[in-house]
């Protein structure tokens, strides 16, 4: 069974389309592996793949082994460094063209979660982060179905789940939670994603929309706050070109040198 040697596996949820599920996702992918671990990513977004888009691996093709489906490696720096590896599946590299769309009905994409579940060989994983259609779909009662009766309790770590200010007074998000608590899928916490703009010329944070919704409804549910990330026009810039932006000179984050060639101390 292809999740038998995967440690822990996190699903990642949003109540609706486009509040950044899939580049939280992709960060969170990013961050875990920089730190050392080996990640898996499972795109089950089968109507809008974009996981191949955010790590500008969209014209790869993945191979069919006796083992099962081979992921895409993604080369995010030198495993002698200790960067963890990090792996890639989605329905995006079984669609014949880039960007082309499945129009299936809900028993085709069950079996699809299914199969992506059992057949794609992920091998020794520390974290895989599957991310999910938005919504609560046929496709998530396949996925956790499927997750319950493969997988130990230790394996299935829960669900992070992700907004944006507006979307948290909407009742979209109240029902991935509800959806997690009908089906005894943990809540690891919720993400507030595009939580103000930072000005690339300033760094101030102007809050655009209502603050701190995303800490409110956490703490209605019971639930933790995992933290808020600001609209990052650099990310966006960064996503749609597959490439790291460039900053003006003496541009630092964290301490690092923006402005640097990526990879220069
Ligand atoms: P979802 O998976 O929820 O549909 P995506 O992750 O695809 O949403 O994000 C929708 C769009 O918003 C993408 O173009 C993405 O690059 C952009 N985006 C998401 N989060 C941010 C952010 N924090 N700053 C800037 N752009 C963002």
């Amino acid at each position: 069974m292809s999740l038998t040697q995967v440690k822990h596996i996190v699903l990642v949820l949003s109540g609706k389309g486009g509040v950044g599920k899939s580049s939280v996702t992709t960060q969170l992918a990013l961050s875990l592996s920089l730190a050392g671990h080996s990640v898996g990513v499972l795109d089950i977004d089968l109507t809008g793949p974009s996981i191949p888009r955010m790590f500008a691996i969209e014209d790869e093709k993945v191979t069919q082994t006796p083992g099962g489906w081979l992921p895409i490696t993604v080369h995010n720096g030198d495993a002698a460094a200790g960067i963890g590896s990090l792996r890639v599946m989605s329905l995006g590299f079984l669609l014949p063209r880039r960007g082309d769309a499945v129009v299936w009905r809900g028993p085709k994409k069950t079996a699809m979660v299914r199969q992506f579940l059992t057949d794609v060989f992920w091998g020794e994983t520390d974290y895989l982060l599957i991310d999910t259609p938005p919504g609560t779909s046929d496709e998530h009662i396949s996925l956790v179905e499927t997750l319950l009766k493969d997988t130990t309790p230790e394996q299935l770590a829960g669900a992070v789940v992700v907004t944006t200010p507006q979307a948290v007074a909407t009742a979209d998000v109240k029902k991935e939670l509800n959806f997690c608590a009908k089906t005894g899928v943990r809540v690891l916490g919720v993400v507030e994603n595009m939580s103000g703009f930072v000005c690339p010329n300033c760094s101030e944070c102007t809050h655009i929309f209502m603050k701190g919704g995303g800490r409110v409804m956490a703490d209605d549910f019971d639930v933790k706050f995992l933290g808020s990330v600001p609209i990052d026009p650099q990310f966006l810039m960064m996503i749609e070109t597959g490439r790291r932006p460039r900053y003006p000179a003496g541009t630092l984050v964290n301490g690092e040198d923006m402005s640097a060639p990526a990879g220069a101390t």
